[in-house]
């Protein structure tokens, strides 16, 4: 099995690509390193068979570039690497988007990278209240009136409404008077 560098001992290292690479042998453990350290040489090492898709969040991490050429929805791991389509592939937004694979407990990087497809990806029921009600108010301010929900919005981000949305005052402001008057 190759993964380590004959001139230099590092384990799949980008500088000496070409004397250690070998497609029989290489370890296909090491899925995650070749995307991190080599995506320079991707069409010389891609294999989309032996690849580990377990590690495929590193593909949308190193290896956006290639985009078109990797992509596959039923192969990618949407669990652990729906926040690295989000943060790191979202000019390819429209390739990729399926609101029932999407890991919607990664919602906030669809508020903080992906606002400007707001009207693409938007549910009110699937989305991360909870935990990312600020990342609305910070980013996602232009789509106020869509997405505002005095019933679901956490009442405990108040701080960003204040920053962020501070135009649209009177619709919020509510809110924050119950919830100072519950405190
Ligand atoms: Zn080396």
């Amino acid at each position: 099995m190759s993964v380590i560098c004959p001139v230099c001992n590092k384990l799949v290292c980008a500088e000496h690509f070409s004397i250690w690479w070998n497609r029989k042998k290489f370890d296909w453990s090491y899925s995650g390193k070749l995307t991190e350290n080599c995506s320079r040489y991707f069409d010389k090492w891609w294999n989309a068979k032996k690849f580990n898709w377990q590690e495929s969040w590193t593909l949308a991490r190193y290896c956006s570039a290639q985009f078109d050429k990797w992509w596959d929805t039923n192969k990618y791991n949407w669990k652990f690497g729906s926040l690295e389509l989000a943060a790191f592939c979202n000019e390819y937004f429209d390739r990729w988007w399926d609101a029932d694979k999407f890991n919607w407990e990664h919602s906030y990087t669809l508020a903080k990278y992906c606002h400007k497809y707001f009207d693409k990806w938007w549910n009110e029921d699937k989305y991360d209240w909870q935990n990312a009600s600020w990342t609305l108010a910070q980013y996602c301010h232009d789509h106020f009136n869509m997405w505002w929900n005095p019933e679901r919005f956490n009442s405990s981000h108040l701080r960003e409404l204040e920053e962020y949305c501070a135009e649209y005052k009177d619709k919020w402001i509510e809110l924050k008077l119950y919830t100072t008057l519950q405190e």
